[in-house]
């Protein structure tokens, strides 16, 4: 059965909805469709440890077992699938991408450019980005951002099986002040136009409301605080979550957010000891997106693109192709390690707002201190689409244990996706749905073995039989 909170238009009449239900479930057979997966472990996401010699066992779109071998009888008929050698855990979720958006040079116009091109190209692109997410063992996105509706008819192309991917949790239009960030789409200006936005969005399909705020001076950021607070609140009364990118270089975004409502915060500069006591006390979820952080010194370019997209054969390659990249980058830019620098992904400074960027190591220690006061934290690919296991990686280079890394990018980012998602996905428990996969090897002692995703099921559906091209 399919869950009209996850799937559902929130304007489909309930009775309308039942029918549709009804007609998508197909034959009993499909939906009593039993397999057991055998597996060397389990991460099920929720424990500190993994579940040795394991098995999940899924009956339609949902789990109904999971436990050692030795504990769960495997249903007679089922369809038992014997993974050797691999560990199951969760499907993994990208808390920030934007689907039809390549860094390009990551300046500003190639992506205003990217973002103004016809409809058609950049659904091209958002295609070919999520195949690559999906084999990458994402069976999630959380879109942050897109124009045109594209984010809402993505979502429904893969929600009704037109074209594979990982499940899409989309935003719609962001709301965003008039500024060179905006590009000439986006700006929300006035309290009227923010409402406006986020009830179209929700008309749309949007499921979340995603705002831009940039510090401007030390006590303000870009849009009002009356703007900030009449976005939450506008979310708030229909129904959904709002997040916030909030960057800067004296933590103001931040401050007007959390005291406005708003429920989550993307990228976060400055993390600052007094940031994270806020944090603390607002209890408010926070979202990184390091590698597109890290990978600031890289020129990429459409014929870096290129490569990946034609030279490599397997997520694999794809994912050892960025991780070299932005090693060397890493090595070339050693001040980049300890020290902060200005702003330099973005020139912003023409809209009068002020962003910096911190030295690698200071920003991992001050994640790690935020982690271990409580605050939860996922992350996203921010456009490096299929590459969530750099940023596990960043996080474990920070010093995150491997289980803790893994579950920042299952139970927490469920969690922080509201709409009661966490009760839905993000760990392997019965009632749960059925994302799943596996890789081959053990990444609780080689975190890299992450890039061996084998097996690949979303609410029980098995898409691991698609080829990389
Ligand atoms: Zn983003």
């Amino acid at each position: 059965m399919r869950d009209e909170r996850i799937h559902g238009s929130r304007l489909i009449p309930p009775a309308l909805v039942s029918l549709l239900v009804f007609s998508l479930c197909g034959s009993a057979d499909a939906q009593d469709a039993v397999t057991a997966i055998r597996a060397a472990r389990v991460i099920d996401g929720v424990g500190s440890e993994a579940i040795d010699d394991g098995v999940v066992v899924v009956r339609g779109a949902e789990i109904v077992a999971v436990g050692s071998a030795d504990d769960v009888s495997i249903p007679d008929g089922a369809d038992v699938v014997d993974l050797p050698g691999h560990t199951l855990l969760p499907g993994l979720i990208d808390s920030h991408d934007h689907p039809t958006l390549r860094p390009d040079s990551l300046e500003l116009q190639p992506m205003i450019d990217q973002r103004m091109a016809p409809g058609e190209e950049q659904m091209l692109r958002a295609i070919r980005n999520m195949r690559i997410s999906l084999l990458g063992g994402t069976t999630t996105v959380r879109v942050t951002g897109e124009s045109s509706g594209i984010d809402f008819r993505l979502a429904r192309a893969i929600q009704d099986g037109v074209i594979p991917g990982p499940r899409i949790i989309a935003a719609g239009m962001p709301i965003v002040a008039t500024s060179p960030g905006a590009g000439p789409l986006w700006p929300t200006d006035g309290v009227e136009s923010i409402r406006r936005r986020i009830r179209e969005n929700v008309l749309g399909g949007a499921r979340f409301t995603k705002m831009y705020l940039s510090d401007t001076s030390p006590t303000t950021t870009i849009l009002s605080r009356e703007e900030v607070c009449a976005a939450v609140d506008e979310s708030h009364r229909l129904g959904i979550p709002i997040t916030s990118h909030v960057v800067g270089n004296w933590g103001v975004s931040i401050r007007v957010a959390l005291e406005c409502g708003v429920d989550a915060f993307e990228h976060v500069r400055p993390i600052t000891d007094d940031i994270i006591d806020l944090f603390v006390e607002h209890e408010s979820h926070l979202n990184i997106t390091p590698l597109i952080f890290i990978a600031g010194g890289i020129r990429w370019s459409p014929e870096m693109w290129r490569r990946l997209d034609n030279e490599m054969t397997s997520v694999e390659e794809w994912i050892d192709f960025n991780r070299a990249t932005i090693q060397e980058a890493r090595r070339n830019n050693p001040m980049g390690e300890t020290e902060d620098r200005p702003q330099d992904v973005f020139d912003i400074a023409e809209a009068g707002a002020v962003d910096f960027t911190p030295g690698i190591r200071p920003y991992q220690a001050r994640l790690l201190e935020a982690h271990r006061r409580g605050v939860p934290i996922s992350h996203g690919t921010d456009t490096l689409h299929g590459t969530l296991l750099l940023n596990i990686e960043f996080l474990v280079e920070g010093g995150f244990t491997p289980m803790e890394a893994i579950q920042a990018t299952t139970r927490v980012a469920a969690n922080g996706l509201g709409l009661g998602m966490g009760d839905r996905i993000g760990t392997l428990e019965p009632g749960k749905l059925a994302d799943i996969i596996s890789v081959e090897g053990d990444p609780l002692t080689e975190i890299r073995d992450l890039a061996k995703v084998r097996f690949i099921m979303i609410e029980g559906r098995r898409l691991d039989p698609l080829s990389f091209h």
